[in-house]
Formats: structure tokens, sequence, C-alpha cells
């Protein structure tokens, strides 16, 4: 293939945050990587950019340069075009197939990705108060791209589309119908690329149609959600309106009575801002027993420490209950998948989460378990009705996919 065939089949997927940008390029039809870079500390005093190349998805080059100047995203965003055309030369940024964008939250809106034209950058602002954290930044990547390359089609990928399935029964709150109708308060779920890429890896793995498969997803990272999946599609999952709802993260509280918020904001006369904060940043794990480190965690449970034990506990006590919902209301389970940080690395979490459920048909293989893991791979006994699954989680890999379907 020529440079030029090979250019043109390219798409850069960004995931802008609020003081960093990600991004990765790829190469069609085969969808391996090409390059993957982070620039962190936007706005802020440490900055960072560091730069991955690969060659057919094997890592070949690391750039890492702590002294980058640029402060605002737009100088970051031209840092990630310079970087196309510096280290790749087969790469043009003007011969990019697609900038693929991902969106934490898109609402009931959208259910699809889909092409940025001047309609859906309109919508787009219109969601921005619904994930204030995540979608003004993501929102910002998108115009800056728009601005710096007016030629290449943008795309828009959402966390939330995959849970669009969900039943009225699974997202609804039993709250006044009115905030409903106004506000769309209902439960949306996150993490929808990670638990949609993870449970085609496992039908690819058991070779099973996905249409066919009922599983239940953990992705456990430092925030972390559960996904009941059904016959290939979400059925319910643990986050709601916001990332902050259910199992216990690194620094979000997950589940809580909703009452306490109100009470504790009477109480030490907090703002709303103060009480969000607390809530995402001050609580979880950092909370319980103040680092949101797993690893760290488990150390210091190990060193005969109270906090760390109790805040292990109450994480897979959290997660297990999940667990034992979603057996009930899928009915039957053919697999459970661990992924993300936690769930890709730690042996002794997913031990903790599949204790004493055999009765359930949930066995794992302990020799399987922890085998270092770098690929997706099958840890349950021979006799486990349940397939227990570690698969590594690719969401930028998901963009990717799911941009080449929309372009084709
Ligand atoms: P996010 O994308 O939400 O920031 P990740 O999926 O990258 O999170 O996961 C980060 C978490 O994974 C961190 O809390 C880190 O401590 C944890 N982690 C990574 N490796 C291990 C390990 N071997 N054991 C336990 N936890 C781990």
């Amino acid at each position: 293939m020529d440079d030029d065939a090979k250019s043109e089949q390219l798409i850069l997927v960004v995931n802008t945050g609020s003081s960093s940008i990600k991004y990765s390029l790829f190469h069609l039809p085969d969808e391996s990587l090409v390059i993957h870079g982070e620039i962190s500390g936007l706005g802020l005093s440490q900055k960072k950019h560091c730069i991955h190349l690969y060659d057919s998805d094997r890592p070949t080059m690391v750039v890492e340069d702590d002294n980058v100047e640029f402060d605002t995203h737009e100088q970051g965003i031209r840092a990630v075009i310079d970087v196309l055309s510096r280290f790749n030369q087969s790469v043009r940024p003007l011969s990019l197939s697609a900038i693929s964008h991902r969106f934490v939250h898109g609402g009931e809106a959208f259910i699809t990705p889909v092409l940025v034209d001047k309609y859906v950058v309109q919508q787009l602002e219109q969601l921005t108060h619904l994930a204030p954290l995540h979608n003004p930044s993501n929102l910002l990547g998108i115009t800056l791209c728009q601005t710096l390359l007016p030629d290449i089609p943008q795309v828009v990928v959402f966390d939330t589309a995959f849970h669009q399935t969900l039943p009225d029964y699974a997202y609804r709150y039993a709250i006044p119908e009115q905030w409903y109708l106004d506000h769309k308060i209902r439960r949306y779920g996150f993490h929808g690329l990670s638990h949609s890429y993870v449970v085609q890896q496992a039908a690819d793995l058991m070779g099973r149609p996905l249409e066919s498969l009922n599983v239940i997803s953990l992705h456990l990272g430092n925030g972390a959600s559960i996904c009941a999946i059904k016959q290939g599609k979400s059925s319910d999952t643990s986050m709601g309106f916001t990332p902050l709802e259910g199992l216990v993260m690194g620094s979000r509280s997950g589940d809580i009575d909703p009452s306490i918020p109100l009470y504790i904001q009477q109480k030490y006369g907090l703002t709303n801002e103060q009480i969000e904060h607390s809530l995402n940043y001050d609580s979880g794990l950092v909370a319980l027993a103040g680092t949101n480190d797993v690893q760290v965690l488990l150390e210091q449970e190990q060193a005969g420490d109270h906090n760390a034990r109790l805040a292990l506990a109450i994480y897979i006590y959290r997660i297990r209950k999940y667990i034992g919902a979603y057996l009930i209301t899928l009915g039957q389970v053919d697999a459970i998948i661990f992924t993300a940080g936690i769930g890709e690395n730690s042996s002794e979490i997913r031990s903790r989460c599949c204790q004493d459920l055999e009765q359930f048909g949930i066995k794992l293989a302990t020799e399987r378990n922890q085998q270092i893991l770098s690929q997706a791979t099958i840890i349950n006994d021979t006799d486990s009705a349940i397939k227990i699954l570690v698969i590594p989680t690719n969401e930028e890999l998901q963009i990717a996919h799911d941009t080449k379907r929309l372009l084709s």
C-alpha cells in the first residue's frame, strides 16, 4: 500500500477533558494503533505531553516532554495536529478520514454516533448541564477541531448511548414525573463504550453470537460501574443520572441516601458546588481510607490497617450486592466480565467478588485468576456454570470501530 492510500484510512480519536487531551490514531481497516498521546496539566503548573508510537499495534517509541509551553485547549489541539505530521510521514492531518470525539453524556437525544454539523453542535450545547464536569470540555474539543481542521469530518460517540436500550422500569426513578418531563431526570448510565467493547470481545472469545449472551460486566477503574447485558444489549447499569450513583469508586460515593447531602448542606452551610465536589472527589475509597489506590489498600490491610480493611469490605460488599441483583434480573447469566484498572489487574479483588458463589454457578479457578493477564482470558473453573472472564477494555478502539461503521 502506498503512503497516499494508507493516509486516507486514518481515524483520530480525541478525548478532551478539563485539563487533559488524550488522543489515538488508528489505521483502518485493520484498526491498528499508530499513535497514542496524552497531554495533561492544561492550565495547570505541571504540564506534560507523552507520545507513544506503534507499528501494527507494537510499541516502537515513547516521547515524553515535561517542558511543554501550551496552556490552553487550543494550543493542546494544535500540538496534537503537529504530532500527526511530525511523527508519522504517512500521516497528514488533512487526509484523516475523520476525527472522532468521545462525548460523555448524550442525554436522550443521542443513541448512536453522529456526524457533527451545526444542528448537532446546538444540541450538544444544550446537554452541557447534564454532565458539567465532562461535557463542556468534550464540546470544546469538537469546536476547536472544527475550527482548526474544517475539512475533516467530525464524529461524536457517546458514553451513554449503549444504555439507551434500558427498559423504562430500569431507567425511570420513582420521583415526580414533572422532573423527568421538564429536566430529563432519569438513569442514563456511563462507561457504555467499555461495556460494549468487552461484551463483544467476550462473544468472540466464547464463540457465541452477541445477541445470544446474558452478561454481567464489571468496569472497575477509578470510576466504576456494573452493567447487566441481556441478549447483547444493556438492560440495567449502576451509574445513573450522573456517574455518581452505584458502586463505591476511587473518590465518588456511589449509592447513598439522597437526603444525606441536603442534611449536610444545612449542618455545614455548604454550597451546591461544595456538596457536589465532596461527593465526586472527597468520597469513596479516598474518604474511607485516604487513598484510591486499591493495591496500596490491600497492602495496608495486610499490615493490619483498620480503615483499609473497612474500605475494601464496603467496596466488595457493594459490588456483590449488584452482582446478586443482576443475577436475578437477568435470570440466566452466561458470563461475568472483569475489566478496567482494578478488574484487569487485581486477582485479589476478583477473588473476593466471586468468593463463595459456587451455589450460584460462579467458581473461579484460583491459578488461572492469578496469572498476569494482558489479553482476554477465561479464569473460571471448568465446572463453573457461568464463565468468568478478564477482558482488557479499549474505549478508544471502540470509538474508532463505531466511527468506521458510521462512515461506511
Ligand atoms: P480510570 O480510567 O477510571 O482512571 P483505570 O481503569 O485506569 O481508571 O484504573 C485505575 C485504577 O486501577 C487505580 O485505582 C489503580 O490503583 C488500579 N490498579 C491498577 N493496577 C492495579 C493492581 N495491580 N491492583 C489493584 N489496583 C490496580
